[in-house]
């Protein structure tokens, strides 16, 4: 459920008509909505009451603005970060560094040291050349770093392949078969404190079957290094819940997910973590746009060219995927059309044969589910400056990212004097 509705004919986000923020604060804009974000925080939360003291941190690459991160801090909820400037954010957000998770492939040192510095809760260790890496610099600065093993459990997590990231062929964690022996040397490292196990098979999961199928791998995994003598009190299960981007579509609910992980994790005895992004973020925000204009196109549906193009949201162009596309103030008519972006590039089409509301030049329609991995994919690809973004709050809104003018981004440029 999310709180963009048509009231009197007109979409809103919460009571505020998206007309007045086209009109204030122009076109393409993010639009989020507070109580959407709460609603969804408090939804994942309660789905996991059959787990006791469960640690929820927002996957943060989801949709890292400082203002969504800082309405999740007041639910709760820590961050999972995968790099220093994520987590600058969390920190900066106001999540408490004890709830902030580094996950991620390529930490470099710098990033290894500045998390130690910030005594942020848990890396999230992704092959053994990092755990000594990690080791070392604690050791040098006096440090113990708590850390999870990220596993691989080889599990196809039936979702698009640049999304799925638990097969052996992915680049992410160990190698289940070698996870017992890895662990087990990391756990000599006096710079080192290995509590636990991590791992996350991918994103936009629309069946729980893989998940199921990794974390009993994941269990197994627990009682072979408990047996080896090794020390575990955290198992991280990471995000990849899906969300239904289509009206109609199917997605197991938080509740099934939370009943699934009780059933599955009995008796591992162990403090439970969790990952969510998209299914926190996904349906809390829209893109809103405006037709610059109708073009007719020989004989096939019409190009509907909107001022949203794919720098403002890649997903379309980068996994073929879908946003529902309805009309800010409909008029009851349909039509047929292809909805396209100002970019020149083919690839910059959000649909194809989109049977949608009516729409010509000048009126105003959203993309909706945008509030994960939108914004935070934008590009100022064809020098088009990066969108803004907005928060809804009940009868208020505040922008909470400017609109970043291509002449800002000029501005960082230089052309050295001896070109002249
Ligand atoms: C992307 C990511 C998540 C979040 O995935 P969602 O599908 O958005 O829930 C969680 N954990 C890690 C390590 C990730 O890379």
């Amino acid at each position: 459920m999310d709180h963009f509705q048509l009231r009197n004919g007109v979409l809103h986000a919460e009571n505020v008509p998206l007309l007045r923020i086209a009109d204030e604060v122009g076109t393409p804009v993010y639009v989020y909505s507070r109580a959407t974000l709460e609603r969804h925080a408090r939804v994942f939360r309660e789905a996991l009451s059959g787990v006791e003291n469960p640690h929820i941190a927002f996957a943060v690459k989801a949709n890292p603005n400082l203002a969504v991160l800082r309405v999740l801090a007041n639910e709760g909820y820590g961050a999972d970060v995968v790099s220093g400037g994520e987590l600058a954010r969390a920190l900066a957000a106001g999540m408490k560094p004890e709830d902030i998770v580094f996950s991620g492939v390529g930490k470099t040192h710098s990033e290894l040291l500045r998390g130690l510095e910030e005594g942020i809760g848990q890396f999230n260790i992704e092959s053994e050349e990092e755990g000594y890496e990690l080791a070392a610099i604690a050791q040098r600065h006096g440090r113990r770093a708590a850390c999870a093993l990220r596993v691989n459990p080889d599990v196809d997590a039936r979702t698009h392949e640049k999304i799925s990231t638990g097969k052996r062929e992915n680049k992410f964690g160990v190698p289940l078969d070698r996870a017992a022996e890895i662990y087990t040397r990391l756990s000599s490292e006096n710079g080192l404190e290995m509590r636990g196990v991590a791992v996350h098979i991918g994103s936009q999961l629309s069946t729980l079957e893989p998940l199921e199928t990794a974390f009993e791998k994941v269990g197994a995994l627990i009682a072979e290094l408990r047996a080896n003598g090794g020390n575990v009190t955290h198992a991280d299960l990471g995000g990849g819940l899906g969300v239904p981007y289509k009206t109609g579509e199917h997605m197991p609910s938080p509740a099934e997910y939370g009943a699934m992980v009780a059933r599955v994790t009995k008796g591992w005895n162990v403090r439970l973590m969790f990952e969510p992004g998209r299914v926190i973020a996904g349906n809390a925000g829209v893109l809103l746009t405006r037709v610059i204009r109708s073009k007719r196109s020989g004989n096939g549906p019409p190009f509907v060219v909107v001022d949203a193009a794919m720098n403002d949201l890649a997903r379309p162009a980068m996994y073929g995927a879908w946003h529902d596309f309805d009309a800010v103030a409909p008029s009851g008519d349909k039509m047929t059309a292809h909805i396209v972006g100002p970019i020149c590039e083919t690839g910059d089409t959000f649909a194809m044969d989109r049977e949608c509301d009516a729409l010509v030049a000048g009126d105003l329609a959203v993309f909706r589910t945008a509030g994960a991995y939108g914004a935070t994919m934008a590009s100022s690809y064809n020098s088009r400056g990066f969108v803004a973004e907005t928060l809804v709050d009940g009868d208020r809104y505040a922008v909470v990212a400017d609109r970043i003018a291509a002449a800002a981004i000029m501005d960082a440029e230089r052309v050295p004097e001896w070109l002249d």
